[in-house]
């Protein structure tokens, strides 16, 4: 079975019983492709609603994004309500916020429900590192009241001081509804419920062409898969499994790597000293920071963008700069752990659903806002397949638009535009 990549995830993930790649060929109703969030969570809620249910993982189930990410768990989308606003109008913001929340509530559900043991905390905050960002983050606050959304507290240097002991922060908001969780072992935990419902689950099978069908046909190196329905949920590691997929929906989204790091435990006394209320924070720079404790103590650390996540030295020791930054203190302990992932953006930053035939669909592009989105995604592309695909629809019609440059020349494209934004935090 191929292995998670390094990181302290891995590390300290719960005990799990990885399920055997396919041999032979099968049939099912519903073909999920990819063993992230989205896809475990489309499965389970298929097979809730008597699916017969196959998921097929490339690799290990939480191997790509989900089992790596900030475990940073925020309300909302990657953008605010007013920039959705102007890309769909206010009724259909209110809407699309309505399933916003309802994916924090059911990720929550979904934790006590399976009794998942992953270290689930609330409380978040967004900091503010530069003084023009003071500002910044009020106009945001009086963003959110406006869209009748729910805003905590506004900080000024000394109270977020209380939160964050960093010279750097000069103002924060606290965000509702929003916390933190152990990443892999999340993935891990709905990985185990899904089977419990009923998914055939397995990994280490890649998919690696497909014809459309109906019903679709996908091959793997052990065999083949005849469903009825496909649900797509590979996002940003998704290839061009037929030439539909190649044209029209991965162009829409860029896959672009971020970084994390974990300190050696730093011992309870010294790590509350950092972040006495134990809350996760992240700051509002383009190319931002996000940061939280571990419960062994640890800082665990994220930030940086790269069109590669070929764990070179120099994103490894920017990444370290970052957070000595934020805490000079630390400069005395060991980094134990850094890896890198692959999000999924898009350009107006909101998540991609859609269809690729009327019997394959697909949700991608969370933008790196997935870890509480991408069990609605789930969820809706469920609701879609058994037939009610309002809810699905709704988010269908946030309009996107494939990155220019075409599948060779996005990423370039990209970097530059990275840069341009990375001058302006600095600046
Ligand atoms: C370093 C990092 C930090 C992040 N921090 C945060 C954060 O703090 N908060 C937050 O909300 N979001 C964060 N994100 C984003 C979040 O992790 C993602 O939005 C979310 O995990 C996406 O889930 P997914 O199921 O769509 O995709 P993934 O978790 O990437 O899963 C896709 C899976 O599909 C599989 N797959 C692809 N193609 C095939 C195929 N052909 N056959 C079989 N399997 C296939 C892949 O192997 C992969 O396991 C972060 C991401 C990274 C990388």
């Amino acid at each position: 079975m191929p292995p998670y990549v390094p990181s302290w995830y891995a590390d300290s993930a719960n005990a799990y019983t990885p399920a055997d790649p396919l041999t032979g060929d099968i049939r099912c109703d519903v073909l999920v492709v990819g063993g992230g969030y989205a896809g475990l969570s489309a499965a389970l809620e298929l097979a809730e609603r008597g699916f017969d249910t196959v998921l097929v993982e490339a690799r290990r189930v939480g191997w790509g994004a989900s089992g790596r990410n900030g475990g940073q768990i925020v309300g909302g989308f990657a953008q605010g309500p007013a920039a959705l606003d102007a890309l769909v109008g206010r009724a259909l913001t209110d809407d699309l916020y309505g399933l916003a929340d309802e994916a924090v509530a059911m990720l929550a559900e979904r934790v006590a429900r399976f009794a998942i043991a992953c270290d689930l905390r609330w409380g978040y905050l967004l900091l503010a590192v530069k003084d023009r960002q003071v500002g910044e983050l009020k106009a945001y606050a009086e963003e959110l009241q406006a869209y009748g959304r729910p805003v905590g507290p506004l900080y000024d240097a000394g109270a977020v001081r209380e939160h964050v002991a960093s010279r750097r922060v000069r103002g924060g908001l606290q965000i509702g509804g929003s916390g933190q969780l152990h990443p892999l072992n999340f993935a891990l935990g709905l990985a185990d419920a899904a089977r419990s419902a009923g998914v055939r689950l397995y990994e280490g099978t890649p998919v690696d062409g497909m014809v459309e069908g109906p019903p679709a046909v996908a091959v793997t190196p052990g065999g083949r898969i005849t469903a009825g329905f496909v649900a797509l949920a590979g996002n940003a590691y998704l290839p061009g499994l037929t030439p539909a997929i190649a044209s029209r929906v991965l162009p829409r989204v860029m896959p672009t790597g971020t970084f994390m790091l974990a300190t050696e435990p730093l011992g309870e006394s010294r790590a509350s000293a950092l972040m006495p209320s134990r809350q996760a924070a992240a700051d509002i720079n383009f190319v931002l920071n996000y940061f939280r404790l571990s419960p062994d103590h640890r800082l665990l650390f994220g930030g940086g963008v790269s069109y590669s996540t070929a764990q070179r030295d120099a994103h490894r020791r920017a990444l370290h700069r970052q957070m000595l930054a934020y805490f000079p203190g630390l400069d005395d302990v060991a980094v134990s752990h850094f890896w890198g992932g692959h999000v999924g953006i898009t350009i107006n930053r909101f998540p991609d659903f859609g269809r690729v035939a009327p019997h394959i669909l697909y949700a991608q592009g969370f933008s790196g806002q997935g870890v509480a989105l991408t069990g609605l995604a789930g969820r809706l592309l469920a609701e879609a397949i058994a037939g009610t695909a309002g809810r699905f629809d709704l988010m269908a019609r946030i309009p996107h638009r494939p990155f220019p440059g075409g599948r060779t020349l996005r990423m370039p494209a990209l970097v530059l535009a990275m840069l341009w934004y990375r001058l302006r935090d600095l600046l």
